[in-house]
């Protein structure tokens, strides 16, 4: 997919000749074909006044409401690239409109071409072209990216846009309003009283640690199996984490075997929901309160899944999630999230987030500073608005995964993921399991399909905890087996049964 940014002068001359409600051909082209259609949004009245006079030259009546239906309609499929302040550098320029095209298409990523038909521009070369070259131009990239985010932004552009320079602003970089709304926001929708913003979900896990008092001598059991964050938090207050094995079905904590982990020393389970689908929270939550234990759910990549109609962050004492960007609900920078009924803790989260401040310069304990930045807040809003609708779609990318892979887990010893009775899966992954995972994802590479592996040890295998018991066999042998494929909430059929077709050849082809 090419960035084509089109230069107001070659749509004018197109709308001076188009019958009513059409659009040059190469222009619906470009667009069917997937690539990036951009218009600049300094020059949209140019181009009308410009329109506006040629119509009234050639005795069109009404020549401005012609011109702004032609213009609008050519506009449909483009995106407006901004307009922004250093662009005004180009006004001393012996060609401003030219000048100030490159400039903003310098900030576009550096496959972008300027369509013109204006001569002296074309003379300059690339990235200015003419409408005609521009499909010799274009470097073909068929390549699959795990995550794409970019589809997403060009949908949300408008108002994230405007949410961040709202910020910019009214300056309140820091406790904006867009922080307390954003919080309200996401209580309600993962119906607990309280949500309180932070900077990671790693700060989350730490921040709930810190919360309940857990510290040195103290257990705290968790997965085997996860991102390392989760042991972190359980280390950095200076506890210990007791590993438990995993169900290899589900990926998550075995629930039935943690009874014979517990201590009397132990004062909290963590498990995680990992790739999206919760742990089997009905079983944790009643070993926690029969031996009055805290729950704290690590649901950093199961933000919107649910399990028996429970959201998650809404399964334990507290929920923590994360906003990393690759996360099914991302900002665009490190942030995360607490949840939880329980409104002393609510109040102690508030404060520990901000330097254990109980008013200002007034420390009530020893807090660190993990607040949530109000441009990562903005960008959360605008993203929230659709993250339902994603939701959905990832659901179906799942689905269909599962489809087209039946086969081949029947043919190849493939296993794909499941979902537990009662779960629904946000698919932060969408992972499965086969032998010879690491030949398989060199070859995937080649053909140019990404793949991730989540996560290619055990937590207790890694050597910062060298000395720690690893006790999980089922982990051990998952971590050698999974293999994460391109999952996003834009992955449209064409692209994964391209995907699956490359992988059932690698698999046909691996030994
Ligand atoms: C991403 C992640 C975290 C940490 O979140 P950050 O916002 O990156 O700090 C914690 N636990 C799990 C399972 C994660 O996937």
């Amino acid at each position: 997919m090419a960035n084509l940014l089109i230069d107001g002068c070659l749509l004018v001359s197109a709308c001076l000749t188009l019958p009513q409600d059409s659009r040059p051909e190469w222009l619906s082209e470009a667009h069917s074909e997937g690539h990036r259609l951009w218009v600049y949004a300094g020059h949209w009245q140019s181009s009308l006044a410009d329109l506006t006079t040629k119509l009234t030259d050639v005795g069109i009546d009404d020549a401005e409401m012609t011109a702004k239906s032609r213009l609008a309609h050519c506009y449909g499929p483009c995106q407006w690239l901004s307009a922004l302040s250093e662009d005004a550098e180009a006004l001393l320029d012996t060609d401003p409109i030219g000048a100030q095209l490159l400039k903003a298409a310098g900030r576009l990523n550096g496959d972008t071409l300027i369509l013109t038909n204006d001569t002296s521009r074309l003379r300059n070369g690339h990235p200015f072209c003419g409408e005609e070259e521009w499909q010799v131009l274009v470097k073909s990239n068929s390549s699959v990216p795990l995550i794409d985010l970019a589809v997403q932004q060009d949908r949300l552009r408008p108002g994230i846009e405007s949410a961040v320079h709202r910020v910019l602003h009214h300056g309140r970089y820091i406790h904006g309003p867009e922080i307390e709304l954003l919080e309200r926001r996401l209580a309600d929708y993962v119906g607990v009283d309280h949500c309180i913003a932070l900077s990671s979900g790693t700060d989350g896990l730490l921040l709930a640690m810190m919360a309940y008092g857990i510290g040195p001598g103290d257990e705290v059991i968790t997965t085997a199996f996860s991102f390392a964050s989760t042991a972190e938090a359980i280390l950095l207050v200076g506890a210990s984490p007791v590993f438990v094995d995993i169900d290899a079905a589900t990926f998550n904590i075995d629930a039935n075997l943690i009874e014979e982990k517990l201590s009397p020393r132990t004062r909290a389970i963590l498990p995680v929901s990992l790739y999206g689908q919760c742990a089997d929270f009905e079983i944790i939550r009643s070993i926690a309160k029969e031996n009055d234990l805290v729950v704290i759910e690590d649901a950093a990549q199961s933000f919107g899944a649910t399990q028996a109609g429970v959201r998650a962050g809404g399964l334990g004492t507290i929920g923590v999630t994360s906003f990393f960007p690759a996360k099914p609900l991302g900002a665009y920078g490190d942030a995360g999230a607490c949840f939880t009924d329980d409104e002393d803790m609510m109040v102690r989260v508030r404060q520990l987030r901000d330097h254990g401040q109980d008013s200002r310069y007034h420390h009530v304990h020893i807090g660190i500073n993990a607040r949530m930045s109000s441009l990562q807040a903005a960008v959360l809003l605008e993203k929230l608005s659709v993250f339902d609708e994603e939701l959905n779609a990832r659901q179906s990318a799942a689905y269909r995964y599962q489809t087209l892979l039946v086969q081949a887990a029947e043919s190849y010893a493939v296993d794909l993921p499941e979902l537990a009775p009662g779960n629904t899966s946000s698919w932060a992954q969408y992972t499965v399991q086969m032998n010879e995972r690491n030949m398989v994802q060199a070859a995937l590479a080649v053909r140019g399909v990404s793949s991730a592996v989540h996560y290619p040890l055990p937590i207790p295998a890694q050597p910062a905890l060298a000395g720690v018991a690893c006790d999980c066999p089922v982990a051990s042998v998952v971590a050698e087996r999974v293999l994460s494929l391109p999952m996003h909430a834009y992955l449209d059929s064409r692209t994964q049964n391209h995907i699956v077709e490359q992988l059932i050849e690698v698999l046909g082809q691996t030994p």
